[in-house]
């Protein structure tokens, strides 16, 4: 896949739709890996530090998510085939997701917010299997992993921890999560609760 470097960040080069492709083979192929979504605060904190920014270049898909990255591409001259928000990518995967049974858990946010939001995702997508929640409020991390392990696993799961413990979540605990592809996507829960 194409990557465009924008201040040490190294993005992918995709539409949407080239996106969820992706990520939707890589579901398929059982490959385990995480898809981050830096906007430029992102992008400007994995300047200070370099842990970080490695977290970030590691991730199966680097999506640019919002207007002021696409600017910042511009403005240096690299190519970058239009944002992806992380919302949007979201929506798509759990449509194309739904029609195949797939598994979806959903982590963060406040008490609550993620079983509200997997209520509103089922009557969206009846097709699509919610594998089970958990607040982002844990009191460790292997309190969320045993979470996940409890429910069964999943196919996807909707990491929402708000940078960059998100980031640092999915890349510390990939090998030990039962999940093939961790999405780091922020206050998303809380849009899907409504
Ligand atoms: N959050 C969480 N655990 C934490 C800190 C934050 O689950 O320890 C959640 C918070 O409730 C919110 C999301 O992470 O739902 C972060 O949202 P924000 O809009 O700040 O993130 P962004 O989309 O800007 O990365």
């Amino acid at each position: 896949m194409k990557t465009a470097n924008i201040l040490g960040v190294t993005f992918h080069n995709v539409t949407l739709k080239d996106a969820v492709d992706a990520a939707m083979d890589q579901i398929r192929a059982g490959k385990k890996g995480y898809v981050v979504t830096p906007n430029p605060e992102i992008v400007y904190a994995t300047f200070e530090d370099p842990v970080f920014r490695d977290i970030v270049n590691r991730a199966s898909l680097v999506l640019p998510d919002g207007i002021g990255v696409i600017y910042a591409a511009r403005i240096l001259g690299v190519p970058l085939a239009g944002k992806v928000p992380g919302i949007d990518f979201a929506d798509a995967l759990m449509y194309r997701m739904s029609q195949e049974g797939m598994r979806l858990f959903l982590l963060g946010a406040k008490p609550g917010v993620a079983e509200k939001a997997a209520e509103n995702i089922k009557k969206k997508y009846p097709g699509l299997v919610i594998a089970g929640t958990q607040d982002g409020y844990f009191k460790d991390d292997q309190q969320a992993i045993d979470a996940v392990k409890a429910a069964g696993g999943a196919d996807v799961m909707f990491t929402c921890l708000g940078a960059p413990k998100q980031e640092r979540f999915m890349a510390g605990h990939m090998d030990e999560l039962p999940v093939t592809l961790s999405c780091g996507l922020g206050g998303s829960l809380d849009v899907f609760a409504g």
